[in-house]
């Protein structure tokens, strides 16, 4: 599979998240080397707190494959997704996940808590990170300079 072809499409739905003024994340879904479905953060804009990049994906994977079983299922991200996104994934009985960069806050497959590869749940995922982790990452430092330019804040780059 070509983790950086997926991965280049994640994270143009997560730079158009950003352009809607949403958290930077997008996310696409690959079945047998096809692009299936892809999503991105839509919290602000729709008032869904549940509006996560990896939700919108799966939901539009399951309406476009007709059904709710998505094993085969590869989902591309550009952030490491939360307990909800991983919870989504694990339920969906997709089979992988492929993520950029880390996330530190929330991050559920592996930093801060590790829900997708731990042997207590029946399901469970095959995880790969890192994918133009560099290009995410300038992504995110974009998104946080451009809301502190809003909030009037002076930018930060830590
Ligand atoms: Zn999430």
């Amino acid at each position: 599979m070509n983790y950086d072809f997926y991965m280049r499409a994640a994270l143009t739905e997560a730079r158009a998240a950003a352009e809607a003024g949403e958290r930077p994340d997008g996310a696409v879904a690959v079945v047998d080397e096809a692009l299936v479905a892809r999503g991105r953060e839509q919290v602000r804009s729709s008032g869904d707190p549940t509006a996560h990049a990896v939700v919108m994906t799966i939901r539009e994977a399951a309406r476009r494959l007709g059904t709710s079983s998505l094993s085969g299922l590869t989902v591309f991200c550009a952030i490491e997704p939360c307990a909800m996104c991983v919870g989504a994934l694990l339920e969906s009985d997709a089979d992988a996940l492929v993520f950029a960069v880390p996330d530190p806050m929330v991050g559920a497959a592996g930093s801060v808590v590790q829900l997708a590869t731990g042997d207590r749940l029946t399901r469970r995922l095959q995880v790969v990170s890192g994918i133009l982790q560099s290009d995410a990452t300038e992504l995110r430092l974009a998104y946080a300079d451009g809301r502190d330019a809003r909030s009037g804040a002076a930018p930060r780059r830590s």
